[in-house]
């Protein structure tokens, strides 16, 4: 059993994805070919934003979204302390501080109590700017947008929406990756739209900033990328990986993204009496980037896993660290907030394998084996 099956997806593809990769190779427009404006419509579309504009990866796209506000030395980045690393990488390496707040247990997302309290804190010390909240769409659902504008509009914040796995997520009618006022995405392979490699992408509706990261993702170019006006990045899209795209964006809008809710919704529906399953919000909408349980304690969850192992069902553990307590942020303590929910998130989630193409038998054995395990523990 595959965790994410992107060779049984590739299977289905085929037709259309060797046709498209063909094309590419026969044309030779390896870098800025036609594909990748094609697909920055077709995604700003799909999204509803204005603007897209494709990058390098998922990473990059929150760099280049951090460049445009001049984020760096001085300035207090709000991150959640649950989430993948990158979310509170990209701000530090701009020489900013990431300051890392509490996520809510029932939907993993930013707790807005505690972003509340972490920029009164940080205004409060007075030693750092407030600027900034990257906002993670965590396991494909939207965080909780309503409640974080709220905030950011009281204390004058940018929200940066990190879509890296909610790609394809709904509030209401809305997509995620609209929300906002800079939204990124990752098209890692795993994601819920993944390419073949690397890819990234970050959306806006604002003209000037749609400029600026155009410019920033090819050398800080002026009229062509001979002519430098400011310092920028090496960070496209190429023609290869939009091309994948533009074939697994349909496949993605025609089914997947159904196919996908539909399995997560067996999970829920059997494992709610054994385990606590995923909550998802009255009128959000999610792309099940992950589907992650939580068993009670770190054994049982540590024992489960053992359990699902050697009966050849593959879990993962996202994520085995709060983002406060990695060793590259141990130096960045300036400002402490109380973490307790991701504190104990870390020891009792467990991720189970979910993609659109999962077959009914294949479920049922993860929901039988993992019956099976609690029973005797
Ligand atoms: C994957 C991921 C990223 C980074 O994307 P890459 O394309 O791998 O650079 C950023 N944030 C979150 C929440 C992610 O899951």
């Amino acid at each position: 059993m595959q965790f994410r099956d992107l060779k049984k997806q590739y299977q289905i593809l085929k037709t259309d994805m060797d046709e498209a990769v063909g094309r590419v190779l026969t044309d030779g427009n390896f870098i800025s070919g036609y594909q990748v404006e094609e697909l920055e419509k077709q995604l700003a579309q799909y999204v509803g934003t204005k603007h897209c504009i494709t990058c390098g990866n998922g990473t990059d796209a929150l760099s280049l979204a951090l460049m445009v506000w001049n984020v760096g030395q001085g300035d207090a980045v709000f991150v959640p302390d649950f989430t993948f690393f990158a979310s509170g990488e990209t701000p530090a390496y701009r020489g900013a501080v990431p300051v890392f707040v509490d996520v809510e247990e029932e939907t993993f997302n930013l707790s807005p109590a505690s972003l509340e309290r972490a920029v009164l804190k940080v205004k409060e010390e007075g030693k750092l700017n407030p600027k900034v909240i990257i906002a993670v769409d965590l396991f494909g659902q939207p965080a909780n947008y309503p409640e974080i504008r709220r905030i950011a509009d009281q204390y004058h914040l940018f929200v940066l929406e990190d879509g890296a796995q909610g790609f394809g997520g709904r509030i209401g009618e809305r997509r995620a990756c609209s929300f906002g006022d800079i939204s990124t995405t990752s098209f890692f392979p795993a994601k819920p739209l993944g390419c073949y490699g690397d890819g990234g992408a970050i959306f806006t509706d604002q003209d000037k900033w749609a400029e600026l990261l155009k410019s920033y993702r090819v050398h800080g170019k002026g009229k062509d990328k001979y002519d430098n006006v400011r310092i920028g990045v090496n960070s496209r899209l190429d023609t290869l990986q939009a091309a994948i795209l533009q074939v697994k964006l349909r496949a993605f809008e025609e089914y997947e993204l159904d196919a996908v809710n539909q399995a997560a919704d067996r999970y829920t529906q059997k494992l709610r009496e054994v385990v606590q399953v995923p909550h998802i919000r009255e009128g959000f909408y999610s792309s099940w980037a992950q589907y992650s349980i939580l068993l009670n304690d770190e054994n049982i969850r540590d024992s489960l896993q053992s359990y699902l192992k050697e009966k050849g069902i593959p879990t993962m553990i996202y994520y085995s660290k709060p983002m406060s307590r990695q060793t590259a942020f141990r130096e960045y303590d300036c400002v402490k907030v109380e973490l307790p929910v991701t504190e104990q998130l870390c020891r009792r989630v467990l991720s189970l394998p979910l993609h659109p193409y999962m077959e009914l038998e294949e479920q049922e054995r993860v929901i039988g084996s993992i019956k099976e395990c609690l029973k005797t523990v």
